[in-house]
């Protein structure tokens, strides 16, 4: 039997294309078959050639989704099959992904993983309106956490998180960004800690707000700032670009 070729595990970054890794790019233009989350941004899809496989297995919360358990047979069947397999994340595949999950069933069926990281939205969505998630002004690190731990998980520990010291950055936490916002305040956090919102980060419908934590969740209305989002608390938050860039033409009229 001729060797199988390894399935990659490829993250696709927050959503502008120039973001993905070269990596990224030729596993996608050398793929047979690509199977995607359904958080990848359009304009990633279209550098798929017309002639790969594209199979949509959306995780998405509340909405029909595809089984992880579904998932990982398609993976299997596919790259058994002698197919160059690309399992499409977005942001980076290790990242709040179920990367691990989907190594070990592809390891546990006998075939080779290769992991391509991306950019996680967690970095470079703070970072693309203003916000380094550490800044040794503000705070020696940064914590990574969800928002939403899923069914039968424990949640995070947040009084301890609004004890550590670290900018946090809240991933899959604005559905709920009340009741965290509540938690951190009765951990000890103080009301006017600086928050921001950075929702659908390097995608078309980018959108950000800064706050503090007391008017996290008034913010978060107002402005119907909308999954896929982050959270972002601490110092830093507070380096929020505070109004939009301008526009080119505002700029040539300036010049004028
Ligand atoms: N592996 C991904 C995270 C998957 S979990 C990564 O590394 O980025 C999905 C959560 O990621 C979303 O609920 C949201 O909190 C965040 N997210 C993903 N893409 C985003 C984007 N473009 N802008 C803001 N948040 C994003």
């Amino acid at each position: 039997m001729s060797k199988l070729h390894p399935v990659s595990l490829v993250g696709a970054g927050p959503g502008d294309p120039e973001l993905l890794t070269l990596r990224a790019a030729m596993r996608l233009q050398n793929a047979d078959v690509v199977l995607a989350d359904d958080l990848i941004d359009a304009r990633v899809l279209a550098l798929i050639p017309a002639s790969t496989r594209l199979l949509r297995v959306g995780k998405r919360g509340g909405c029909i989704s595809t089984d992880q358990a579904f998932i990982h047979a398609l993976m299997v069947r596919e790259a058994q099959a002698g197919h160059r397999v690309v399992r499409l994340k977005g942001g980076d595949p290790f990242v709040f992904g179920r990367g691990g999950e989907e190594v070990d069933a592809l390891r546990e069926a006998g075939l080779e993983v290769e992991v391509v990281s991306g950019l996680t939205s967690g970095i470079a969505g703070p970072a693309a309106v203003g916000i380094p998630v550490t800044d040794r002004r503000h705070s020696p690190g940064v914590i990574l956490v969800t928002g939403h731990p899923g069914e039968g998980r424990a949640e995070p520990d947040w009084a301890a998180l609004a004890r550590c010291g670290l900018s946090l950055v809240i991933y899959m936490g604005v559905a709920r960004c009340a009741a965290i916002a509540d938690a951190l305040l009765a951990g000890g956090l103080p009301a006017h800690t600086p928050a921001a919102v950075v929702s659908a980060a390097h995608t078309e419908k980018q959108r950000h707000a800064a706050c503090t934590l007391a008017t996290l969740a008034a913010t978060v209305a107002r402005e119907q700032l909308a999954s896929p989002a982050l959270l972002v608390i601490g110092g830093v938050a507070a380096m929020a670009d505070r109004q939009p860039l301008p526009q080119l033409a505002e700029l040539q009229h300036l010049s004028a």
